[in-house]
């Protein structure tokens, strides 16, 4: 079973999505554990404080190195870790093949930044992987983090009642997902193509592939080359 452990200043900000659909389905089935670290528990500051002024002045607050250590060396003594990311905007771009590669993974820590970031030690002596959710940024690492755990955990076989659902999804094979209709077969006027209708599965393939080719020449040229 996949393990993942979430270092972050605001646990109950997981409450919603981890509590819901997939991930809660997937962590009820033992596909995966999940655990929240709220960094204050490794404060030693009487006030229960992890961060401080950047000694480089200008405005805004680091996470120290202390709890986060702590913390991380409290986890490695425990089992031992595949990775331990860091969310943050000047990270590798997260896309689905890298994604992919995640859901193998056994065990993983994901260290949330909050503030200006964290203390630049932190992520030369323990992260050994930076991911980003796109070139935007966050007041916080949490909602990165969430993203990660709902695109990874749905890879975990046996989590999407579906096998295949997760490897037709778009960008799988390199292609965006084909248009998709249900009923009614009119609605307005509006038909649904006729060979969906048709019951042939080998023509419903090719047509599918052929519309997952030209939606993706039109929306995301980008992934043609
Ligand atoms: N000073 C930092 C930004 C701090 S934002 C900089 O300029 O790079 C606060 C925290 O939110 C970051 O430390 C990071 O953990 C998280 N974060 C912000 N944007 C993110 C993004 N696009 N992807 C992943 N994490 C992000």
């Amino acid at each position: 079973m996949m393990r993942i452990d979430i270092i972050t200043l605001f646990p109950q900000m997981f409450d919603g999505p981890f509590s819901h659909s997939i991930i809660k389905r997937a962590v009820e089935k033992n596909k995966v554990e999940i655990h929240l670290h709220d960094l204050r528990d490794f404060s030693e500051d009487k006030h229960r404080r992890v961060d401080d002024y950047p000694y480089s002045g200008g405005g805004g607050m680091l996470m120290r190195i202390e709890p986060i250590a702590k913390c991380i060396d409290f986890l490695k003594s425990q089992r031992i870790y595949d990775e331990i990311f860091y969310t943050s905007p000047d990270g590798e771009l997260l896309d689905q093949p890298s994604l992919n590669k995640y859901s193998n993974l056994q065990n993983i820590i994901i260290l949330c930044g909050h503030y200006k970031g964290v203390d630049e030690r932190v992520r030369e002596h323990y992260i050994t992987k930076e991911f980003s959710i796109g070139n935007y940024v966050l007041s916080g690492g949490e909602l990165a983090a969430a993203v990660f755990t709902d695109a990874v955990v749905r890879l975990i076989p046996g989590v999407l009642g579906d096998e295949m659902s997760a490897l037709s999804d778009s960008f799988q094979d390199g292609l965006v997902a084909p248009p998709a209709y249900t009923r009614p077969a009119e609605f307005n006027g509006w038909r649904v193509p006729d060979v969906l209708l048709s019951g042939n599965y080998k023509l419903i393939a090719d047509w599918r592939l052929e519309e997952s080719i030209k939606r993706t020449k039109i929306r995301r040229p980008d992934l043609m080359e």
